[in-house]
């Protein structure tokens, strides 16, 4: 797929590209990656990379799937466009719709769609509010969630957010928005001495201190993910989504599960509440409803949060011109019967998962790793200086930048976060392509330890 066009020169040229250094980038020049098929991605040298990341954790089915295009292809021919604004449907919407009630946990089956994570996110927030006006008790508005939690990057998805370096820069968050610490995230933040169901006692505490700070008559919801994603792949400890769900129902505080990663398989259910014992209000997702060919995403609310909403006399006035776009809606719903139809939620995927998990912690007896831990097909490992005190390498943030370099030379695609590093294969990786990730794993944490000389 070579050209004679310099892709790296016209894109330092004129592009600006999300969560970038651009010095550093239009110094070293991006990658460039021209083609991708199964778990494979192609640069433009032809040279080979396993991703073990899933594009951005969105690509459940693997990359080239036909079904999926000829879904596309189909709904591109029969209906390029149209929207669902003003009493207007199309098939495609009313069956997506359809589909993903089927899906959620019981209750939550009224649907609404966007196009991206954040939107959703953004949205979930305004519909929060809406509620508690429409419910009259307009001075419930404060939004809390946790530090360290990713849920996007618009401005109220950022300030949703507990990640400072998004945020300061843009004199974001928002008001009405609160985080709470300890992240519920046992290795980093546990005492020593402390069990881990009481760190999750400690996390959830956390929760009703806040609530009763702010005032619950002023508090609307509590959002988290199941498994916090991008702020560094972290398991919520055992006991802590019960809690959570306790308090929330305690003070009258909507429970918000922003299933944006675990959606759709991730976790080894169709969502991560389900995997964790938890029935939300509320849900947004987006990764993996499409398996990434399609912008798409949706916020499914239950009866009592509908409720006013679809009895209210003035217009839910929200939505975006692309919101359930027919060409993504059938992307989707051909995406999520695959999922079924291949068994990636049920037998195979559970199989799928338990190898991979086994492997993963083959990886424990490694010099540089201090942690392995997972869920379904999500993983994530420690780097650290020293296994038995937890030390980590200084500064903090360069072994992993120092792995993920040697990853990506070795033919795999694993993202760090500081000196976490993660895996999120496609659901559909097989065992043999399991076993080249991680031998490919194993080899780029040689080479990093002997870079770092341990
Ligand atoms: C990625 C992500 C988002 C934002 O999704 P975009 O499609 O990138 O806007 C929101 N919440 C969570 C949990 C995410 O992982």
């Amino acid at each position: 797929m070579k050209s004679n066009i310099d892709i790296k020169a016209l894109d330092n040229a004129h592009h600006l590209h999300p969560f970038s250094t651009h010095h550093e980038l239009r110094e070293k020049g991006p990658r460039v990656i021209t083609h991708a098929e199964g778990v494979y991605i192609y640069d433009e040298d032809g040279v080979r990379i396993l991703d073990g990341m899933a594009g951005l954790w969105c690509v459940q089915l693997g990359y080239g799937r036909q079904e999926l295009v000829d879904a596309a292809t189909d709904a591109m021919k029969t209906l390029s466009y149209y929207n669902l604004f003003f009493q207007t449907t199309t098939p495609y919407a009313a069956k997506l719709a359809d589909l993903i009630s089927q899906k959620t946990p019981e209750g939550l089956d009224q649907i609404t769609f966007a196009c991206s994570g954040s939107e959703a996110v953004d949205g979930a927030i305004k519909l929060i509010w809406y509620y508690w006006n429409l419910k009259g008790k307009p001075e419930k508005k404060a939004i809390i969630s946790r530090e360290r939690a990713y849920h996007g990057s618009t401005v109220a998805a950022a300030s949703l957010s507990g990640l400072p370096f998004m945020q300061g820069i843009f004199d974001l968050p928002l008001p009405r928005f609160h985080h709470i610490g300890p992240t519920p995230h046992y290795y980093e933040y546990g005492n020593a001495g402390e069990s881990e169901h009481d760190f999750a006692m400690r996390c959830a505490k956390a929760l009703e201190d806040k609530i009763l700070e702010l005032g619950p008559e002023n508090v609307a919801a509590f959002a988290g993910e199941p498994v916090m994603g991008a702020g560094g792949l972290m398991l919520p400890p055992e006991g802590y989504w019960p809690e959570i769900e306790r308090i929330c129902r305690k003070y009258d505080i909507l429970l918000w599960s922003d299933e944006v990663i675990c959606g759709f398989g991730r976790t080894g259910e169709w969502f991560g509440c389900q995997t964790y014992g938890f029935t939300p209000d509320i849900m947004t997702m987006a990764k993996g409803v499409t398996s990434g060919y399609q912008p798409l995403s949706a916020i499914a609310l239950n009866q009592r949060v509908a409720e006013p909403i679809i009895n209210a006399d003035t217009e839910m006035a929200h939505g975006f011109t692309y919101s359930g776009h027919p060409v993504a809606a059938a992307v989707a719903i051909r995406n999520i019967e695959l999922i079924d139809e291949l068994g990636l939620v049920g037998p195979r995927g559970e199989e799928t998962s338990r190898y991979f998990q086994s492997k993963l912690k083959t990886l424990d007896d490694h010099p540089l790793v201090g942690q392995t831990r997972g869920v379904g097909l999500l993983g994530a490992l420690e780097l650290v200086k020293n296994k038995e005190t937890k030390e980590r390498f200084a500064p903090g943030g360069h072994a992993g930048v120092v792995c993920r370099g040697h990853c990506f030379e070795t033919g795999v695609v694993m993202r760090a976060v500081g000196d976490t590093m993660f895996l999120c294969p496609p659901l559909v990786i097989t065992n043999a392509e399991i076993d080249e990730l991680f031998d490919l794993v194993r080899t780029a944490l040689d080479k990093t330890a002997a870079e770092l000389s341990v």
